[in-house]
């Protein structure tokens, strides 16, 4: 029996004006996840617990039945780990853009004219040592990289290089706490020395020629410590996989040692969906478990776009149907979100997420419709994030019996 967790990002809402204050999952039309619901058990679900807003990253971390709380310190280490570097326990790790800045080093563009193109020739000239530190800098997607330092002695207390704000200066990272004096002043000299190698890399001068603004400064934030987590194998004795659409929930998905496929150009309506299943079928034939993402329907709801969030809704029910259809293994389904991200409201909210679980055995709870207020209705109750692989571990008969 395998075990397939279907993840919306963003999916869940609230009562929208434009909608006749109903949700996007109220007024759409989605066969496919009304069948799954009406093959098994709803419910409600705070990912994390009642009344916190989740990021995407410690919500899935709560998916998988990680505590949040022991082991997040900040996006960067799951950033790096997405972006493909081996990130080990105790590095200290930053989320980094390419900007251009001014001969005072004040901030012109955060985003050095959106650049799309050879950031890993920058990148890769940024890798350094620095008074036995390693610094291991990857180019992420756009203007986006990830950096690592790797050394004894590394604290993770340390404020943001990145002003947030055009118009002002990079700024000099100050360590938090004692422990972190070190890490503060091995990433200022780096960011002395980088921003010397990037002024006068051929790739910027041929920005320059171009009338293109140069990507001459990194800017970091996000910093974090890179956690110790418990593979998904040695704790749960079966094999899982995830395919995602983002660097984050694949940084994630790695860190939790599930084997992840990031499918390029995942994030919006364009995305094929469909391709994202096959991949999922596919990962099925040597894994129990697997976690499909879906991004699109957070992006939407970021922008506040009706009509966009409910195509992304559509088009997540063809790729469920597509899978239920394709799949030929015997499998437990679970349809959810991360975390609401209201239309109105363009941020993550607390509000609990619809779920549903489905599968031959599952108890038939007589809920008819894939929304939050039908869901509510369901069997299953309002459960936490945590809880949900526990119980998914159970309907497919992989759960260890506690006690005698
Ligand atoms: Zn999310
Ligand atoms: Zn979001």
């Amino acid at each position: 029996m395998k075990i397939v967790l279907i993840i919306g990002d963003g999916m869940a809402d609230r009562a929208v004006e434009a909608l006749g204050f109903k949700t996007p999952l109220q007024v759409t039309e989605h066969r496919n996840l009304d069948a799954l619901v009406r093959n098994g058990s709803s419910g409600t679900m705070d990912t994390i617990d009642a009344g916190v807003a989740p990021g995407s990253d410690t919500a899935h971390l709560a998916l998988l039945g990680h505590n949040p709380y022991e082991i997040y310190s900040g996006r960067g280490p799951f950033e790096a780990a997405g972006v493909g570097i081996e990130v080990r326990p105790g590095d200290v790790a930053f989320r980094a853009n390419f900007s251009t800045v001014d001969a005072n080093n004040i901030v012109i563009d955060r985003r050095a004219g959106r650049i799309k193109d050879r950031t890993a020739e920058l990148a890769k000239d940024l890798n350094m040592k620095i008074a036995g530190v390693q610094i291991i800098c990857r180019e992420s997607t756009g203007h986006r990289a990830a950096l690592v330092l790797r050394g004894k002695g590394l604290g993770h207390n340390l404020s943001d290089t990145d002003p947030h704000k055009l118009g002002e200066k990079v700024k000099t990272a100050k360590a938090l706490d004692k422990r972190s004096a070190k890490a503060a002043k091995v990433l200022n000299e780096f960011m002395k020395r980088s921003r010397a190698i990037l002024e006068t890399h051929p790739v910027n001068i041929e920005r320059k020629k171009q009338g293109l603004p140069p990507a001459n400064s990194l800017l970091t934030r996000g910093v974090g410590v890179v956690p110790t987590i418990e593979k998904f194998e040695e704790k749960y004795g079966i094999k899982g996989s995830c395919v995602c659409g983002t660097g984050l929930i694949a940084g994630v998905m790695r860190a939790c040692g599930l084997e992840t496929i990031l499918v390029p150009k995942g994030g919006d309506l364009d995305s094929d969906l469909i391709a994202k299943a096959n991949h999922a079928i596919s990962l099925l034939k040597t894994n129990e478990f697997c976690l499909l993402h879906v991004k699109g329907t957070d992006n939407r709801s970021h922008d506040g776009d009706v009509e966009g969030k409910k195509k992304m809704i559509g088009k997540l029910d063809e790729m469920i149907g597509f899978l239920t259809t394709n799949l030929k293994e015997d499998a437990v389904f679970a349809v959810c979100a991360d975390h609401s991200t209201p239309l109105e409201v363009r941020d993550h909210t607390a509000d609990p997420v619809p779920l549903c679980i489905s599968g031959r055995q599952v108890r038939k709870d007589g809920v008819q419709r894939y929304d939050e207020i039908s869901c509510s209705k369901g069997a299953l109750g309002r459960i936490k994030g945590t809880r949900l692989i526990h119980i998914l571990l159970d309907l497919a008969g992989k759960s260890k019996l506690y006690g005698a």
